[in-house]
């Protein structure tokens, strides 16, 4: 099986794009982002399932994986030993990987921060960064990653990065000065790291982004004949945000791993079509939810996504009444969710519409000229059937923060993000029917 690359605003006709030139490229030369060819239909026979219930963490992302990596790209052994080292057990929790918490009758929580530096990017950074890892030796290319954080991105790169101790595999990353928490800091720079470089800037949190986007672009990533594949020479550089078609992709084995888990727990047969599991997320940049989504459109019984927001809500807008319309951040409480403009929108597009190359490109050039995309009624009420959404305020969030500490069994005490789901499920009103979760949290 060949599995190749295409752009969401679908390039041109020559296009054709290996995972490799994806991973490297970030964008695709036309502004579009890369998505796989073809999404595989996931067997519904029980043998899929039962299979994948029995399977270990790392044995399922290897599994997904190999879905959308050709064997000619990367073999089966490489691929395998890439997904045990991205997730090795003495760096996870124990054999749990994502322990499920019951809050009160009806509200599941996945969480997603028992990873080493207790944050859910470690899940999608640690695969994205061993397998620039692997082709950087193939290549035997230096390349450099650029990160600016606020927080969350950074710690999980810099020590997925130190722990691939590849010589060919540097980062360098940028926070803003007095901007983010202290313990993220130490986590940035009490790292002793030969791979490693760290730097603080004056300014607010995406004022690193252009010079980044900049950088990138000048060092001639994106495009066929440029990709680390095809060029020979000098460093590349290369983004690692959800931008990155490599993190959905790693990023669905969570929702399948979650939604098996839960299977397991309310006693559904799983893969079972009848029985759809609903998920709530907190949700920035929709890499997650993109992850959610594909997981979904591959078959997975994944009912409704729930999309918690922050003040910063362009993502509720345009759930809720067609406006993608991009407007300044504001600070909150819940840093990882302040998004102008999440890009993985295009990807929730592209698959809503099912792959309307020309319709997402126009749609998105309107988005790109204007900063505004409006989606007429039909579109909007197919949005709806597969997303809704809540903005939560901070005092919101803190009121759902502490219900859920008082009311639950054992006191559980969420983080700002997580709380931000809860607070959104509960404004929804998804806990009477629903059947699950909201998904992860960190310190
Ligand atoms: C990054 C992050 C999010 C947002 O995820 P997206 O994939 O960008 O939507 C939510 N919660 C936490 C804790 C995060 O670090």
């Amino acid at each position: 099986m060949q599995q190749r690359y295409k752009s969401t605003r679908g390039g041109t006709a020559q296009d054709d794009y290996s995972f490799e030139d994806a991973l490297f490229s970030g964008y695709a030369p036309d502004g579009g982002l890369f998505v796989p060819v073809s999404l595989p239909s996931i067997n519904r026979e029980k043998d899929q399932y039962s299979l994948w219930s029995n399977m270990t963490f790392p044995e399922l992302a290897y599994d997904v994986l190999r879905k959308f990596i050709s064997p000619t790209e990367i073999d089966d052994a490489n691929l395998k030993s890439i997904c045990d080292k991205s997730f090795p057990l003495d760096a996870f929790d124990e054999e749990c990987y994502i322990p499920i918490k019951d809050v009160g009758s009806s509200l599941h929580i996945a969480e997603l921060f028992h990873g080493p530096t207790f944050c859910f990017k470690d899940f999608g950074m640690r695969p994205v960064i061993n397998l620039l890892s692997y082709f950087a030796e193939l290549r035997s290319r230096p390349i450099t990653l650029l990160v600016s954080t606020t927080g969350d991105t950074g710690p999980a790169a810099v020590h997925a990065v130190n722990d691939a101790s590849n010589p060919l595999l540097t980062i360098l990353v940028h926070y803003p000065h007095g901007q983010i928490s202290d313990f993220q800091r130490k986590q940035l720079t009490t790292l002793q790291s030969n791979y490693v470089k760290v730097a603080s800037f004056e300014g607010g949190g995406d004022d690193m982004d252009w010079p980044i986007k900049e950088t990138l672009l000048s060092s001639k990533s994106g495009g066929k004949d440029s990709g680390v594949g095809a060029a020979e020479g000098g460093r590349l550089f290369c983004g690692i945000n959800s931008y990155n078609i490599g993190r959905p992709l790693v990023q669905m084995t969570l929702f399948i791993w979650i939604y098996l888990r839960m299977a397991e727990k309310l006693g559904l047969s799983p893969g079972d079509e009848n029985s759809l599991i609903d998920m709530v997320l907190p949700t920035g940049a929709m890499g997650n939810l993109t992850g959610a989504y594909m997981a979904k459109q591959m078959g997975v019984p994944i009912g409704k996504l729930y999309c918690g927001v922050n003040i910063n809500d362009i993502t509720h807008r345009v759930i809720d009444r067609g406006e993608f319309h991009q407007q300044k951040i504001e600070k909150t409480l819940s840093e990882a969710l302040n998004v102008e403009v999440p890009y993985n929108f295009e990807r929730i597009l592209f698959y809503l519409t099912g792959g309307n190359e020309s319709l997402v490109k126009g749609w998105m050039e309107t988005m790109d000229k204007t900063q505004q995309l409006t989606l007429n009624e039909l579109w909007l009420k197919r949005l709806q059937q597969d997303f809704q959404s809540a903005s939560i305020t901070d005092d919101e969030m803190c009121n759902a923060l502490r219900e859920t500490y008082e009311s639950s069994f054992e006191h559980y005490l969420c983080d700002p993000h997580t709380a931000v789901a809860v607070a959104a499920a509960k404004k929804l009103g998804v806990f009477v029917s629903m059947k699950v979760v909201a998904e992860e949290g960190h310190i």
